[in-house]
């Protein structure tokens, strides 16, 4: 009982301060890209070949990357001879609307605003969510789970995940959404009450990721549920998650 408390003693303190501009990221992570699009040149497609979930596709007959299918596996870095591709270290990924992930020539990246003032007088101080693993292979659900240690501790922000979807207020979704999980889906969505807010958390949640357009999938949680919130990642990393579920709430802009 003595070294448990010594070894706590020793450990101190460990759960980060959040919202900070760069938080404890691991080295070599990849967060918002950009693409220089001015210099690719005309038949290249280097990336396009590369790319293992097809992110690079034109928007309204412009070059543009769709971050919601990317995995950030870095090929496409890697692979561009002109070096028009790179990664940042910036985890502020999430966004409110499926076109926002779309990156293009045009524009900044449009990071999620807030809910409506009527939605978050009822979410901003008590947030319940239920997970919904779709299919996902485990990653981001780990990466959800991960929240609740000491480290991230959701819990300060009001934020907590519940196991009944009778208790939630609303649904955060991993996984491409099988076939298998569709009714499943369907049924938690409608056993949570209403107002009630959709997240779809990592690229298969977004997509569909690596098993998009498969028989034996919906591609991304969309298909079947309206969504309020895209956090990008193969999978998303915790503070991800938190950026973009307390940007839902209003507390950081
Ligand atoms: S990092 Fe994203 S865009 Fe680049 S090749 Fe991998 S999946 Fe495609
Ligand atoms: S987005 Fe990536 S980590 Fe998450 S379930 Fe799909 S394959 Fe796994």
């Amino acid at each position: 009982m003595l070294n448990i408390i010594r070894t706590r003693l020793a450990q101190g303190f460990r759960t980060a301060k959040y919202p900070v501009p760069n938080p404890p990221l691991p080295g070599g992570f990849r967060g918002l890209p950009s693409v220089d699009f001015s210099r690719c040149e005309t038949g290249c497609r280097a990336c396009e070949k590369i790319c293992p979930t097809g992110c690079f596709a034109p928007d309204n007959g412009r070059p543009a990357l769709d971050l919601g299918k990317c995995i950030f596996c870095g090929s496409c870095e890697r692979q561009c001879p002109k070096g028009a591709v790179g990664f940042s270290t910036d985890h502020r990924l999430a966004v409110r609307k499926r076109e926002d992930l779309l990156l293009s020539r045009a524009g900044a990246y449009r990071k999620a605003d807030a809910l409506s003032a009527a939605m978050r007088r009822i979410f901003g101080r008590s947030l319940r969510l239920r997970q919904v693993s779709a299919g996902g292979c485990n990653a981001c659900e780990a990466d959800v789970n991960v929240l609740n240690t000491p480290v991230f501790d959701i819990s300060r922000f009001g934020i907590q995940f519940v196991a009944s979807p009778r208790h939630a207020d609303g649904l955060l979704v991993t996984g491409p959404v099988t076939r298998n999980m569709e009714l499943a889906l369907r049924k938690t969505w409608e056993a949570t009450p209403a107002p009630r807010i959709v997240i779809a958390s990592g690229a298969c949640a977004i997509s569909g990721g690596l098993f998009a357009g498969r028989a034996e999938t919906l591609s991304g949680a969309g298909a079947v549920l309206p969504v309020d919130l895209f956090i990008p990642g193969c999978p998303p990393h915790p503070w991800a998650i938190l950026d973009g579920l307390l940007r839902l709430l209003g507390k950081i802009r």
